[in-house]
């Protein structure tokens, strides 16, 4: 049973994995690796932003940042791993 729900996970998830992707592609031409980082990261400058985390961001969410150093709005686009923490049921 537990595959299936992990298969059911994936499905609802699926749609925002592809958008993710298509926001990748539209990107590749971007000098400044701005992709799957580990804080958000300004595409004009390269500036990383260390707040990301207080974005408090949903997964496959785009909202507006305003950069902290050359003070540019761009746009970032959250992506959140998953990952379960199982334990035995007492009892
Ligand atoms: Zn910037």
């Amino acid at each position: 049973m537990l595959s299936s729900i992990l298969d059911n996970q994936l499905i609802d998830n699926y749609e925002e994995l592809n958008k993710i992707k298509l926001k990748k592609d539209e990107m590749m031409n971007n000098e400044i690796d701005t992709q799957y980082t580990r804080y958000a990261t300004c595409p004009y400058c390269g500036y990383e932003n260390w707040d990301s985390w207080e974005l408090h961001l949903d997964s496959g969410t785009e909202i507006e940042v305003d950069c902290g150093k050359c003070e540019k709005t761009y746009l970032v686009f959250c992506d959140i791993d998953i990952t379960y923490c199982s334990n035995k049921k007492e009892g």
